[in-house]
């Protein structure tokens, strides 16, 4: 089957316009021109084609949680909120996970890196036509515990293991893990990819720089002594590096208050890290973005989520685009597609997706409604060809 488009993403930075793709039956693409096809059989393609996307951030397992917490109340509200709203009948949690996994599909995604803290999301991953890599997420404060939380994890972990689904423990955020929790977590990650929720909330600098502000209050109010969980480390982020090697592939979802003097001290300390952003998630709970053009330094590779629906009204990729494209108009829509495909491709090594190239079966997407420079609009939306 060929297809022309008036523009081509090809997911790794280039775009061709005026372009066609050929793919076989299964998907793979066999030939790329840069003209429009002579194929009288081309089925003609208003706007732009793009491999499927990655989502790097997900939490499939709180999908129930949509439109349940309050917008704009700072992450302090909205991690209480979450807790005490998360548990309910096991059937709504597992009607909800199959809708937004059917859902995420149509939406043109192909692959997701899915926080998991529990088995709740393991049916609908083993027959999904989604690949998920599940980052087995683990937190907790007290010293005493951690062994017991380590333990937990390591059973969770076991358990998609043994289904032969992708995964490895991961600790939740510079500041709801104890030393000897992450001194665990990098043991048994060891050489794999991680990823961690970065400076999400301005408080959790606060809680570095000066051990107060609202996210030391609400870690606090959760029963943790403050004794014990006060860092030696006034910064939020290289605290969380420092247990890792230098080398460690490592995903640092959100940064939506990292400033310049923290990529520097970041990229000075570990050579492989890959910055997430969840624009929707921040505007949901902070009410803010991160400053993404501070990003676009050469060097830095960036990558797109969806995190999860408590804080998202929906889980697409290009949702989080257009955000982006709101509010920084001057980053170019071929720029978003790199972080879209071929940086969550990179990070999660999956060789077949994020590039339209000949002998990859990426997945193609339609994006309509581009403008006449080819840039996404308000308008436009996405559909998954194949
Ligand atoms: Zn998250």
């Amino acid at each position: 089957m060929m297809y022309s488009a008036d523009y081509l993403f090809l997911g790794d930075g280039n775009l061709l316009k005026n372009a066609s793709v050929k793919v076989n039956r299964e998907g793979t693409i066999l030939e790329i021109l840069e003209s429009s096809s002579n194929d009288e059989s081309a089925i003609k393609i208003e706007g732009g084609i793009s491999p499927s996307f990655i989502n790097c951030h997900c939490h499939l397992e709180l999908s129930h949680m949509h439109k349940k917490v309050e917008m704009h109340g700072g992450l302090h509200q909205f991690i209480p909120s979450l807790q005490s709203q998360r548990k309910v009948d096991q059937s709504t949690i597992d009607k909800a996970i199959q809708a937004w996994d059917q859902k995420m599909w149509e939406n043109g995604i192909s692959a997701v890196g899915d926080i998991t803290n529990g088995l709740d999301s393991l049916p609908t991953k083993k027959s999904s036509k989604i690949h998920y890599h599940n980052f087995i997420e683990l937190f907790g404060l007290r010293e005493a515990k951690a062994e017991e939380i380590f333990e937990h994890g390591s059973g969770v972990l076991e358990r998609f293991k043994s289904e032969g689904l992708s995964a490895n423990l991961v600790p939740h955020s510079p500041y709801a893990v104890s030393d000897p929790l992450y001194k665990m977590i990098a043991e048994a990650s060891r050489g794999k990819a991680i990823s961690i929720h970065n400076q999400e909330t301005k408080g959790e600098r606060q809680m570095f720089e000066e051990a107060k502000g609202p996210l030391q209050e609400m870690l606090e109010n959760f029963g943790n002594d403050p004794e014990e969980f006060a860092k030696e480390q006034s910064n939020s982020l290289l605290h969380a590096l420092q247990f890792f090697p230098e080398d460690q592939k490592i995903l640092l979802v959100h940064n939506t208050f990292s400033e310049a003097a923290d990529l520097q001290a970041a990229s000075n300390s570990h050579s492989n890290l890959y910055w997430c952003f969840c624009p929707q998630a921040n505007w949901y709970i902070e009410k803010t973005l991160p400053n993404i053009p501070l990003f676009l330094e050469p060097g830095l590779k960036c990558t797109l989520g969806t995190d999860s629906l408590a804080s998202n009204l929906e889980l697409s990729i290009l949702a989080e685009m257009k955000l982006i494209k709101s509010h920084y108009p001057e980053i170019k829509t071929n720029t978003l597609m790199q972080w879209a495909c071929a940086n969550g491709a990179e990070f999660f090594e999956l060789d077949d997706l994020g590039k339209m190239e000949i002998g990859k079966k990426c997945g193609l997407n339609h994006i309509s409604n581009l403008d006449s420079n080819g840039e996404i609009t308000e308008d436009s939306a996405v559909s998954r060809i194949i």
